[in-house]
């Protein structure tokens, strides 16, 4: 960028990638010196997209993201840059432990067990999780060689081969069902958990690796040079303690218009962008991020770019819902003692997992209650979500109670939908997402950010919406559309 005329920046989706490239497009003006008019566009009445937070009586209430990794950087570091740092709370101890549903009783997952690989041996065998045979098999994963092939393979395909069946159906699936809401036969391992397959290549056994991981990070410790974090954090005051201090920063840069929704984009021929306002108002730009999912943009653009809107459309989505509550613990026969339990397909249930989000977060429910979320639908059982708010309180109230002997009427209920929300990584995904990629680079100027791509968490979120804000930010001013 060279001149002083400002840079006119369009974003388009109010979401946390929305809210992160607005912001990174802010302090590259900054840094630069350059002057900036932004505009972000929302189609919904407030940002925040699928997250956000409320109080219900003295509950906090989550209706997406309830925490954020930190093994990945970039949401701990937006923290940093808005000074929210300090009001990052870890997991409570108390309760550390996941479990998963076995012939209709909660057992706990065994201790070490990290999404696919176990870094201690002694918790498998002494679980009442597998059969004996089952044991046996995840301990061939010892001696199980490497696989010769580097292409993509399903998560369902990758767990089998090296822990066998009853490893995916009984403990895999429904951990990593629970995080995608996916089917294992089709997510690609390669899209949503690389590092496994690295730990393949580099040491052959996953238990091999996992236990040279985890002897690592005892040493690390014990120097006292271990991670600052847990491996999951959130702010006290909920997400939306994220969501306030974007937006305020945003705000006091650029224009936020809500209840607009951008329904095409063309190219200008001298350079530059026009955006149709649901109005039927243009607005011309230099540069814009699009940080929506991905069927959207491809509604955007489809008229100047068919074959890039083919590429987009091709990334399939899942719906799912939460059902939000909050009890009194004397009405609850179980005692939640972990942070959640994850329900494995072949159980037969109507429900995907349950958080027990006060026991995982301080400050979520008041004194003798416990606030609880669980996930319905997703890829495996769409057809849950076509029943009515109502029917879907009671089939989760029915589950909860068998289940867990929850009983009594709860303090409330409420039902989150999230209707094609959840972007499903099929194998093949990365191929798709270079087609995606380097097609978007032939418009100067243009950027996608979102969860479609890279990363369905909020860090991978945030990384998306910063990258793309520096892409169009480097961009050429002078550049013209191809022709
Ligand atoms: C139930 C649930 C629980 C989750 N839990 C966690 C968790 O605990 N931790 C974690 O890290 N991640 C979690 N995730 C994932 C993470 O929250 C999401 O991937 C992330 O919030 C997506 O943000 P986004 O900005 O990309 O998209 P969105 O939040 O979908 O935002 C897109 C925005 O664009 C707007 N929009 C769409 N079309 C237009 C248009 N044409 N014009 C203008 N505006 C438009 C929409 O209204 C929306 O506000 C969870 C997701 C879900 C659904």
């Amino acid at each position: 960028m060279g001149t002083n005329s400002p840079t006119r920046v369009a974003v388009i989706g109010g979401g946390i990638s929305g809210l992160a490239a607005a912001y990174r497009c802010i302090e590259l003006a900054d840094e630069s010196l350059q002057p900036l008019q932004m505009t972000m566009f929302e189609a919904g009445d407030c940002v925040g997209g699928v997250f956000g937070t409320s109080h219900i009586d003295d509950y906090l209430v989550e209706r997406g993201a309830d925490m954020f990794i930190t093994n990945k950087p970039w949401a701990l570091d937006l923290c940093r840059r808005l000074g929210l740092e300090d009001q990052l709370i870890p997991l409570d101890e108390t309760f550390r432990r996941s479990l998963v549903l076995r012939n209709g009783r909660p057992v706990p997952v065994p201790d070490g067990f990290m999404l696919l690989s176990p870094a201690k041996v002694w918790p498998i065998l002494s679980s009442s999780l597998f059969s004996p045979w089952g044991k046996l098999r995840m301990g061939l994963e010892y001696i199980i060689p490497r696989r010769a092939d580097n292409g993509d393979e399903s998560l369902a395909s990758f767990v089998r081969r090296r822990f066998g069946k009853e490893a995916l159906d009984r403990l895999v699936q429904p951990l990593v069902g629970g995080i995608y809401t996916s089917d294992p036969e089709q997510l690609s391992l390669r899209a949503t958990m690389p590092r496994f397959l690295e730990m393949e290549k580099a040491h052959r056994s996953l238990i091999r690796a996992s236990k040279r991981q985890a002897s690592k990070q005892a040493a690390a410790e014990q120097q006292g040079s271990g991670a600052r974090y847990g491996l999951f954090v959130a702010p006290k005051g909920g997400m939306t303690v994220i969501l306030d201090e974007l937006e305020r920063r945003v705000k006091e840069r650029a224009e936020i218009r809500l209840d607009t929704k951008i329904s095409r984009i063309d190219p200008v021929e001298a350079g530059g962008w026009s955006l149709t306002l649901s109005d039927g108002s243009t607005q011309q730009f230099d540069r814009v991020v699009i940080a929506i999912r991905s069927h959207q943009v491809a509604e955007l653009i489809g008229d100047f770019d068919n074959q890039l809107a083919k590429c987009l459309r091709k990334i399939p989505y899942a719906s799912s819902a939460i059902v939000v509550s909050g009890h009194r613990l004397v009405d609850i026969s179980d005692p939640l003692d972990a942070f959640g339990l994850v329900i494995p397909h072949a159980e037969k249930r109507k429900i995907l997992a349950v958080s027990y989000t006060s026991r995982k977060l301080a400050g979520r429910a008041p004194e003798g209650r416990v606030l609880l979320r669980t996930f319905v639908g997703g890829a495996m059982q769409p057809e849950l979500l076509e029943q009515s708010d109502e029917e879907i309180l009671r089939m989760v109230r029915d589950e909860l109670s068998e289940i867990l002997g929850v009983g009594g009427d709860p303090d409330f209920a409420i039902v989150v939908r999230y209707q094609n929300a959840m972007p499903q990584y099929h194998v093949g995904h990365l191929e798709l997402v270079e087609q995606i990629e380097s097609r978007t680079k032939t418009h100067p100027g243009l950027a996608l950010a979102g969860n479609a791509y890279r990363g369905v968490g909020i860090p991978d979120c945030i990384h998306s919406g910063e990258q793309a804000a520096e892409r169009v930010w480097a961009a050429d001013s002078a550049t013209t559309h191809p022709t």
